[in-house]
């Protein structure tokens, strides 16, 4: 058994549908489970159109229904046209969105949203595209089947970000999936959206159908998750500042998790650990391009020193200087509440004897953290710093990697160093203006120059 997920611009029209049935049919053997997230743009529609109704713009939120109901009647038709599914599904698209102008009408009354109006909302999406795919599946003569996301995925009732129950899950799976599954008919579900034990919609937060997924990889215990999404992979830098960035074709969970916090976007590791916990490879396919490798994200991947280069502007560093940190125990724990007392989290963290430096990502209460540290000694700050990181397992299993990239740097000043304890990533902190050409050179030194 192995999960297939499509997010949003793997199922965004009638060809990118068809090209999923394709990717599907090449697995049958393998007992696919199919999740699909809305059609691409779909759930940041039905969010505007909410927010719309209840700010009393009524006309422009009928108007975005309107759209979204011949977007998705078009697609469907494009499918399934001749077929004994298309009636019965212009008719659930149809009443789908009438019930959803009956919704707006209601926000637009009440002036206002709750997070369960909102998810009753959001859910449309994928309830759709579920549908949907499923019925192309069966236009191509295979044995797709719709099953409701809120008969598997239970939640709890934190609306908008729903959290999972495992167990609950565990047991629809074997009810509602597994016996599909042995009939070799193809369960097709929509991502992101559960429901409560009282059977309310929620949803697992945006982008969380790759949760959905590894949810029920988990549950089933599938032999892999599959995330087809639009790029290769994960790649050895943000290939909008290296063009010639490579596709990672082995990543470990703990690496990808340390390159999200860099803002890869790829995937979010948090959302595929229920699956990699339990042993689980995921894997990040491009579905323009089905014969391509991929990056496999497993608990463990061979261990490289540096498996990508990561980069962040922006940044905010603080050098506090005090010699009443010499053998004074408890100095830090005084120094880091006050950042706790402005709710900053710190980012990069360095000390000496005699002082301490750290970055903030988040300035916002940055003139109450430098007037509370004064108290503590000299404080300096400079706000236009950045951040770049070697990530990689196996950074620190010798000083090699860490050598190479500092003669990397060259000229490029470096403010603060630190190899992370479990020897994840080296960081060092730069100049703001360095960053693109740190990671150039980085880049060079350990994947080569560009192709
Ligand atoms: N459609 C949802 C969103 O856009 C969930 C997903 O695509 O993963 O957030
Ligand atoms: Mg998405």
């Amino acid at each position: 058994m192995i999960v297939c997920k499509f997010g949003g611009t793997s199922v965004g029209d009638a060809a990118a549908i068809t090209r999923v049935v394709d990717i599907v049919t090449a697995k049958l053997d393998q007992q696919p489970v199919v999740v699909v997230s809305a059609l691409g743009g779909a759930t940041n529609q039905l969010l505007d159109l909410a927010h719309k109704a209840a700010d009393g713009e009524l006309l422009a939120a009928l108007d975005i229904i309107a759209q979204l109901r011949d977007r998705h009647l078009h697609e469907a038709q494009a499918l399934l046209a001749g077929t004994s599914d298309a009636e019965a599904l212009a008719l659930e698209i149809g009443s789908a969105f009438e019930e959803l102008a009956h919704l707006a009408e209601a926000f637009r009354t009440l002036g206002y949203l709750t997070p369960r109006s909102l998810d009753a909302v959001a859910a449309v999406g994928e309830l759709l595209s579920s549908q949907i795919v499923a019925a192309a599946f069966r236009q191509r003569g295979l044995p797709g089947v719709y099953v409701d996301a809120r008969d598997v995925v239970r939640t709890n009732d934190l609306f908008t970000r729903a959290e999972p129950d495992t167990e609950a899950i565990a047991r629809a799976c074997r009810e509602h999936i597994v016996p599909l599954l042995q009939q070799r008919r193809i369960p097709v579900l929509g991502g992101f959206v559960g429901s409560t034990a009282g059977r309310v919609t929620t949803t697992l937060g945006r982008g969380g159908s790759d949760y959905s997924a590894s949810l029920i990889g988990a549950a089933i215990d599938a032999a892999g998750i599959e995330i087809w999404t639009d790029v290769d992979g994960m790649l050895t830098a943000d290939p909008r500042v290296i063009p010639s960035a490579r596709l990672i074709e082995r990543i470990s969970f703990d690496e990808a998790a340390e390159l999200a916090a860099f803002g890869a976007k790829v995937l979010h590791p948090a959302t595929i650990a229920p699956a990699v916990q339990r042993g689980i490879p995921v894997y990040v396919f491009n579905s323009r391009k089905p014969h391509g490798t991929g990056t496999m994200i497993a608990f463990d991947a061979p261990r490289r020193p540096v498996r990508a280069i990561a980069g962040k502007r922006g940044t905010t560093m603080i050098k506090l200087r005090s010699s009443r940190m010499l053998l004074a125990p408890g100095f830090l724990r005084r120094v880091f509440e006050v950042f706790e007392t402005h709710r900053t989290s710190v980012d990069v963290v360095t000390t000496s004897e005699v002082s301490v430096s750290v970055t903030l990502d988040d300035t916002h209460h940055l003139g109450a953290i430098l007037q509370d540290l004064a108290a503590f000694g000299d404080v300096s700050v400079e706000r236009r710093s950045g951040v770049v990181a070697v990530v990689g397992a196996g950074i620190a299993d010798g000083s090699a990697a860490l050598a190479q990239a500092l003669a990397a740097l060259g000229p490029i000043p470096v403010h603060m160093a630190s190899l992370s304890a479990t020897g994840i990533n080296f960081t060092l902190v730069i100049d703001d203006e360095q960053v693109v050409p740190a990671m150039q050179r980085l880049h060079t030194a350990f994947f080569g120059a560009s192709a």
